[in-house]
């Protein structure tokens, strides 16, 4: 039998006006199935403790169970030692600290970055910051018009000079996969590190951090069905001398002088002051969650979007962005009308999509929309949420 997973996310469970909820934000945040929820109770129930310093037992079992999520963490993703793996509070915080850790301190100018014009602006500000503050130039990988990248163009702009290539695995705003291997392979042939932003792939997509050769990796704990305040942030073992401490304070160092300071070594130099534990600790169910289920959760999805893709085609009254590969996020326009007001709509029917440029403005520039309805899918997205969708947009006219 297959398995229903809306039945462990209570969140799914409420209802509006008798109409059950269908949640189609899974792209900004994922609810959390009822052993996630337990297991934050449980951590603040019953582990209120430092992690790293205590010395009783309960501080010790959290730091255990704090390091058990590295380890997890790092099988997951396939990486070699979870050394290599930092907590940080999110993407956003991920893709700051390659910024600031790294790149300020290793870039000079006239080297250049190269990001793609689908990213989300976390991964464009921090560049333009780096840019402004070293003097390096920052490239884009063009978009075309079906929602891919312009490979071949990539080729073109990158040479000796790129140091850093930083790009998502999937796009947020359109949905577009983007083949990440290629793009390493053809960054890696010129010396270029590699950062990925897998915000909107892990838990969705298997990544495998070692055969792809990935340099920097960034994902939240929330869209994966764990805790806010959660993010992690992969640095391959090579660059750990070449990464500075980005937050400074206490649990990062080994020795406090009048005058100067030696910090730890990786991930603690990158984990100063008191993280968010009991998060942190139940982000380890989440995983365990993906992983128990991860076959399934890849077929489930896959069949849904698929359905949702194509039978959102079949509507002449609207338009959906891109043709390209996409992952399990889709945006579209409804002809004659804002895509505020068609999710205001969809909204009094307990239909829950996002409407905007999805903190990615140069790809909504780029493909001439200010504004795009957008669907993203979860493992409990069942077809008839699609179908209940799919009845309120043929309606619209
Ligand atoms: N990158 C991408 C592709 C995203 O979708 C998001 C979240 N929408 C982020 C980065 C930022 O993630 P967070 O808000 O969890 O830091």
């Amino acid at each position: 039998m297959k398995k229903q997973f809306k039945y462990d996310f209570p969140f799914l469970a409420q209802e509006k006006n008798n109409n059950p909820l269908i949640y189609l934000d899974s792209a900004a945040t994922t609810p959390k199935p009822q052993v996630v929820i337990d297991a934050v109770t449980k951590n603040y129930t019953y582990l209120t403790a430092p992690i790293h310093r205590g010395i009783y037992e309960t501080a010790e079992k959290a730091t255990e169970f704090y390091e058990n999520t590295r380890e997890k963490v790092a099988q997951f993703f396939n990486v070699k030692s979870k050394k290599e793996i930092v907590f940080t509070s999110g993407t956003t915080d991920s893709l700051n600290m390659v910024a600031y850790g790294f790149a300020e301190h290793f870039l000079k100018k006239g080297d250049e970055i190269i990001i793609s014009e689908l990213e989300h602006h976390a991964n464009i500000i921090p560049w333009q910051h780096i840019v402004k503050k070293t003097g390096t130039i920052l490239k884009y990988i063009p978009v075309l018009e079906n929602g891919d990248l312009d490979y071949d163009y990539f080729e073109k702009i990158i040479s000796k000079k790129t140091k850093l290539v930083s790009v998502t695995h999937a796009s947020n705003s359109i949905g577009t996969l983007v083949d990440i291997k290629k793009i390493i392979d053809i960054s890696h042939a010129v010396g270029a590190y590699v950062c990925i932003d897998a915000a909107q792939s892990a838990g969705h997509i298997p990544i495998n951090v070692q055969n792809l050769d990935i340099d920097f990796l960034a994902c939240s704990s929330h869209k994966m069905y764990g805790p806010y305040g959660v993010g992690i942030l992969y640095v391959k073992e090579k660059l750990h001398d070449q990464f500075y401490p980005v937050r400074l304070g206490g649990g990062a160092v080994s020795l406090v002088e009048h005058q100067k300071t030696n910090f730890l070594n990786f991930p603690q130099k990158l984990e100063a002051g008191t993280p968010a534990i009991c998060e942190v600790i139940a982000f380890s169910t989440a995983i365990d969650y993906i992983q128990t289920n991860f076959k399934e959760i890849i077929s489930h999805e896959t069949e849904v979007f698929k359905y949702a893709e194509e039978e959102l085609r079949k509507i002449n009254h609207i338009s959906i962005i891109g043709n390209s590969k996409k992952s399990h996020v889709l945006s579209f326009m409804v002809k004659n009308y804002h895509a505020h007001d068609i999710a205001a709509y969809l909204d009094q029917k307990n239909i829950a999509v996002r409407a905007g440029n999805h903190c990615a403005q140069i790809i909504a520039q780029k493909l001439n929309y200010n504004a795009s309805v957008r669907i993203s899918i979860g493992c409990y997205t069942e077809k008839s949420d699609i179908d209940r969708l799919l009845e309120r947009v043929v309606e619209i006219k």
